[in-house]
């Protein structure tokens, strides 16, 4: 991975190079290192689902079962082939990429980025049924709680919730049904502006003729946005509707703990919950009815709760007053309300 991390450019202008820069996003397309990424990522996702063969209750395409085919590889096409029942196909979605079970942050991430992809496709042309949003939740939302798509679980945090913006005490993970309709509405203002495309001249001529389109969207009624407002837009911008469909929501006061922080994903998934108070400490897990001992993990002399473990529990004082002392402030440990606002 260093040699994809540690990339750097050189442009050669009038035939003299510029000084080299740092690229982003490692490899760009095209660049004469990623066919040599692409062939030893491919070979080892090879590797790890030629073992597939060896699951005894993986049952095999009828057409492969000869030849113990279970996948092939095309250029950049990966096709997989198992019979079409539950068991064999959670072999292939649970195809052991991770050498162990992410963290709810490495979670909320694959929600964000593979999840979130899959049912984006169909939802830039099509009206989701809200049965299928509500599927598509509770799977993304049992996936973040317990790494698994059947089992149930107590959520730390509501599903709403996570899906307001960082700065109003959420996660920023996208909002199927507002996502699907503010895609919609792209959809019709492709088809009201980019009358130069060929295939939109097509259905202008043999089906929609000089129908007004936009005008029939109820969504952008209910968000209050002006026809005028989006017809009027140079480009469409899918987060300005977003935002106005969602509505505003009003900032939270310890924003700057979670925006622009640039700790790791684990620790700041952590700050996000202990802010909220939802970790699971002994106080909360003896409210659900959990018969444990309330004391502290960390003293044993007070029952265990947030204000308690990061604040007021001997062995926390020590730590932050080291802290303090370390980085030259010289006042004394608060409680965990002050310290967050
Ligand atoms: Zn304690």
């Amino acid at each position: 991975m260093t040699c994809v991390t540690t990339v750097s450019y050189t442009i050669f202008v009038n035939g003299k190079p510029t000084r080299p820069f740092d690229a982003r996003r490692g490899v760009r397309q095209g660049g004469p290192l990623s066919p040599y990424l692409f062939v030893l990522a491919m070979e080892y996702l090879t590797r790890i689902l030629k073992t597939l063969k060896e699951k005894p209750d993986l049952n095999y395409h009828p057409r492969c079962e000869t030849l113990h085919i279970v996948q092939l590889s095309f250029a950049d096409d990966l096709l997989l082939f198992c019979r079409g029942d539950v068991v064999s196909i959670n072999y292939y979605m649970g195809v052991q990429v991770f050498p162990q079970a992410p963290y709810l942050s490495g979670r909320l991430q694959l929600i964000k980025s593979v999840l979130f992809a899959i049912q984006s496709f169909w939802s830039q042309i099509f009206p989701l049924p809200k049965n299928i949003i509500q599927g598509i939740e509770i799977i993304c939302k049992r996936f973040l709680w317990t790494g698994e798509t059947e089992n149930r679980a107590k959520a730390l945090v509501a599903w709403k919730q996570l899906s307001w913006p960082k700065s109003a005490g959420g996660l920023n993970i996208t909002y199927i049904l507002i996502w699907n309709r503010d895609a919609l509405i792209k959809h019709l203002w492709n088809i009201n502006k980019k009358k130069d495309c060929l295939w939109i001249q097509w259905i202008h001529t043999y089906y929609i003729k000089q129908q007004k389109i936009l005008g029939t969207t109820k969504y952008l009624n209910e968000a209050n946005i002006g026809i005028e407002e989006v017809m009027n837009m140079q480009e469409y911008s899918i987060r300005f509707v977003y935002d106005k469909l969602r509505g505003e929501l009003p900032k939270v006061e310890w924003k700057r703990l979670i925006c622009n922080n640039i700790s790791s994903p684990k620790w700041i998934f952590n700050l996000y919950l202990a802010i909220l108070g939802r970790l699971y400490t002994r106080d909360r897990l003896m409210g659900w009815g959990i018969a444990i001992c309330s004391d502290c993990s960390l003293c044993g002399r007070a029952t265990e709760s947030h204000d308690h473990l990061f604040f007021k529990c001997n062995y926390s004082t020590v730590i932050w007053r080291k802290l303090l002392q370390w980085l030259g402030i010289t006042r004394d440990v608060q409680g965990w309300n002050d310290k967050i606002q």
